[in-house]
């Protein structure tokens, strides 16, 4: 029985009873279908998943949700400048699982004042500005949409770089209210990944098959050379191996003050 039929006995959020129950050592040792079972049981209608369209993990969660409860809700953060191939996905997925997708825009006062001020491509122009226009377009964004939610799936794997490493299949995450933040895949490969999309004939963005591994904003994503780092196309004129937008970091702060 799910707990959000039930009324909470001590008076905590029903995230924090959720999170009393579960073991989430063992946790580490359940599959992904498993964890997303465990998922949608606890936390429906106020789970989504956070995919960026860009990256074939998300598909895969996408597909692996959509098997769970066609009804859990998806959302995807529309910085303005993504690729006509991400928005190409975004109605693929609309038509292939009838889903609503749900598009997360930045605050259009903010976005305004900061090109005001900075201008379209500010991002090249510094490290601070490229953090601004991340902060702007992507963090705060996806900070006011996860407020409407107990807890939300990510795609990240402990492979992918090195703040990742850490990442648990059940997390808290405090950068964002404290919601519980959903690993599936966190010990998952790339090519396991590709292995499920390959069999369940998932959509996936058009742009892999053109040496973009990581498919982000189109002024910071450029494809790759093959066998390079998976996320060396992205804010490439950083050198810093740690590059992030600030999104899967632990704290705001920081990623603001990280140097990434
Ligand atoms: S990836 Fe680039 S364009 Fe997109 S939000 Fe970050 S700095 Fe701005």
């Amino acid at each position: 029985m799910s707990l959000h039929s039930l009324a909470a006995f001590d008076g905590k959020p029903f995230k924090d009873e959720v999170l009393d129950l579960v073991d989430r050592d063992a946790a580490e040792a359940w599959s992904a279908s498993k964890i997303l079972t465990w998922a949608v049981e606890n936390f429906h209608p106020r789970l989504t998943i956070s995919a960026s369209f860009g990256a074939p993990e998300g598909m895969a969660l996408i597909d692996m949700l959509h098997k769970a409860d066609p009804s859990t809700r998806v959302f995807v953060l529309d910085t303005g400048r993504l690729h006509p191939a991400t928005y190409d996905l975004i109605d693929r997925v609309r038509d292939r699982y009838d889903k609503n997708v749900e598009v997360v825009f930045p605050n259009a006062d903010e976005v305004q004042e900061m090109v005001r001020e900075a201008g379209m491509n500010l991002f090249y122009a510094s490290h601070e500005d490229r953090k601004r226009c991340c902060r702007i377009r992507k963090v705060l964004p996806m900070r006011r949409h996860l407020a409407n939610f107990d807890a939300y799936v990510t795609g990240l794997r402990r492979d992918q770089n090195a703040n990742r490493a850490n990442a648990r299949k059940i997390e808290v995450d405090s950068a964002n209210g404290d919601l519980v933040k959903i690993n599936p895949l966190a010990d998952w490969t790339h090519d396991r990944v590709m292995d499920y999309i390959t069999a369940n004939a998932v959509p996936i963005n058009r742009l892999h098959q053109q040496n973009f591994p990581s498919v982000g904003c189109e002024p910071c994503t450029r494809s790759v050379a093959p066998g390079a780092d998976p996320r060396s196309g992205r804010w490439w004129w950083e050198s810093d191996d740690t590059r992030e937008c600030g999104l899967h970091l632990a704290d705001l702060d920081e990623a603001e003050g990280s140097g990434i």
